[in-house]
């Protein structure tokens, strides 16, 4: 593998808005998926980064608490525009970074936009309640206060929306934000790092610790962070939500998904093969909402298959900067030998290899080519973990309620799509299915900024999800208060009564 170091990439910890070098720190390569190329170094922080970065955070969080929710919101104001400004360059570091495609990137960068807008309501959002006269002369009133110092433990396959789903409205509810990227993507975070320091965020409210495990367990243990959150696999996020938990803090854990998409005969098959194509198969298959398991209802499964077949087969595989490039890289070549070797297990497990991905389509890169297994079930790996690659399989049942039953054998409940026009059927569906992300005639079922990041079952842990006015709450503790006075109002402040004039 070619590693040639691209100059112009530092990855740097922010740390009381100081940007520092790595000084003889260990680090960890980050490619380019599209050549394989080393395009940076991630500082493979220790705990003492950590420490120092929450020290500055604490110095910085009682004056940024203090100012007042408007000014904080101007902030955000400014940092949106600044995203806009810069939107196309934050896309061509997602792709470079990441491997997806310009559209698929420019999405993400979007997608984070919405959440820095909908913060920008924040006072509005931080509204506490009132009832007046619970008692006679007795009102009850709550306050929303931020808790502190917190952090956000996150992802590759979205590194600029998944910073963006906390930071904004952590920010702007007042606290100070401690972000830990993911170590295989963090120039997105470098980038949204100098931006907000261009908004006039004061130093010390935003700061970047790079790294991988020593810096997660460094967030769990230390007691002055109030709230992590934590974006990734499921593994990692029940380690941190039993650790930080078990250390008094606050978590939300958003974790991994094995998504299924039913398809019932009555569908419209050109528009749903579309939508079963790019949810399967964008961004390589490495979405948490990405369709993994296409349930195929009686006499459809056939056509249906057939005609996902003649489209994944025309996909061009490509890097994620050329134009018309449907199927770009995975993240790396370890990963891609993952994916491979779960397309081995679906084969020996008794799966049907309808479209064969394995071989490296490109010589440079990452690349997989897109792969249907047929005729999988539930009892199979392919069928119920999660492969995080472009690799579909089919389930074929007789009914929508069996659809349902093999949807709910998962221990994941990220996701669910159903393609159909019959709108009783789709009733029945959002009854009984167990996921917290529907979508009716839509492959991604992505939460619009202002409605919670919703994941169930083993695709979420903890109580209150990213974004939304669940995301306000997280970041949030209330003061309730209950008020009488003993005194009459005095003289100063008497109440005049309204003129008798009839008016
Ligand atoms: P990951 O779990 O490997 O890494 C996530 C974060 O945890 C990174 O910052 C990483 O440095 C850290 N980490 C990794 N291993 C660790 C360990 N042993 N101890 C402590 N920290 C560790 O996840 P990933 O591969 O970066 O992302 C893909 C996963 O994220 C998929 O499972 C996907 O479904 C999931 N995901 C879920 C959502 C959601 O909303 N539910 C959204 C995006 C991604």
């Amino acid at each position: 593998m070619q590693e040639t170091r691209q100059k112009g990439r530092e990855v740097k910890n922010l740390i009381g808005g100081r940007w520092e070098e790595g000084n003889g720190r260990a680090t960890e390569p980050v490619y380019d998926p599209a050549t394989g190329e080393v395009v940076a170094e991630t500082p493979l922080s220790t705990a003492e980064d950590l420490n120092r970065a929450v020290e500055k955070a604490d110095e910085a969080f009682p004056r940024w608490a203090a100012t007042p929710v408007v000014e904080r919101a101007r902030v955000l104001f400014r940092f949106k525009m600044l995203l806009e400004e810069h939107s196309e360059e934050l896309r061509d570091l997602v792709t470079l970074e990441n491997g997806k495609d310009f559209k698929d990137a420019a999405g993400e960068v979007r997608r984070g936009i919405e959440v820095v807008e909908f913060a920008c309501g924040m006072p509005t959002l931080m509204m506490g309640e009132t009832v007046r006269d619970v008692a006679r002369g007795v009102d009850n009133a709550s306050y929303r206060y931020p808790l502190g110092v917190v952090a956000a433990i996150t992802p590759f396959n979205f590194p600029c929306m998944v910073p963006l789903w906390t930071l904004p409205v952590a920010i702007g509810a007042g606290n100070a934000y401690i972000l830990k990227p993911s170590e295989r993507t963090p120039l997105s975070a470098v980038r949204l790092g100098e931006l907000l320091q261009e908004a006039g965020l004061p130093d010390g409210v935003f700061n970047i610790v790079n790294g991988a495990r020593e810096a997660v367990d460094a967030i769990l243990e230390h007691p002055g962070i109030k709230a992590v959150s934590f974006v990734g696999s499921k593994p990692v996020a029940e380690h941190v939500y039993k650790g930080g938990t078990a250390h008094g803090k606050r978590v939300q854990a958003l974790a991994g998904a094995k998504n299924s998409m039913i398809v019932l005969p009555d569908v419209v098959l050109d528009k749903a093969v579309d939508n079963i194509i790019a949810s399967a198969y964008g961004n390589a298959g490495e979405r948490c909402l990405a369709g993994s398991v296409l349930v195929a209802v009686g006499e459809i499964a056939d056509p249906l298959v057939a005609a996902l077949k003649e489209k994944a087969v025309a996909m061009k595989v490509g890097p994620g900067k050329e134009e018309g490039s449907e199927l770009t890289p995975v993240i790396r070549d370890s990963h891609r030998e993952k994916v491979r070797q779960y397309v081995d297990v679906g084969e020996e497990e008794g799966a049907e290899v309808v479209l064969d991905g394995r071989e490296p389509p490109l010589e440079e890169g990452f690349f997989m080519g897109p792969t249907i297994l047929d005729h999988v079930t539930g009892e199979m790996r392919v069928g119920r973990e999660e492969i995080f690659g472009p690799v579909l399989s089919v389930v074929r049942v007789d009914s929508l309620d069996e659809a349902i039953e093999f949807n709910n054998g998962s221990p994941f409940g990220n996701a669910c799509s159903i393609f159909t026009e019959n709108g009783a059927a789709v009733r029945h569906w959002r009854e009984n299915v167990e996921a917290g992300m529907l979508g009716v005639n839509v492959g991604v079922a992505a939460p619009m900024a202002f409605f919670p990041f919703n994941g169930i079952k083993d695709s979420f842990f903890g109580d209150l999800h990213a974004t939304g006015k669940d995301g306000v709450r997280f970041f949030t503790e209330n003061k309730v208060e209950i008020t009488r006075w003993f005194s009459e109002p005095g003289p100063s402040s008497a109440v005049k009564r309204p003129v008798e004039d009839g008016g």
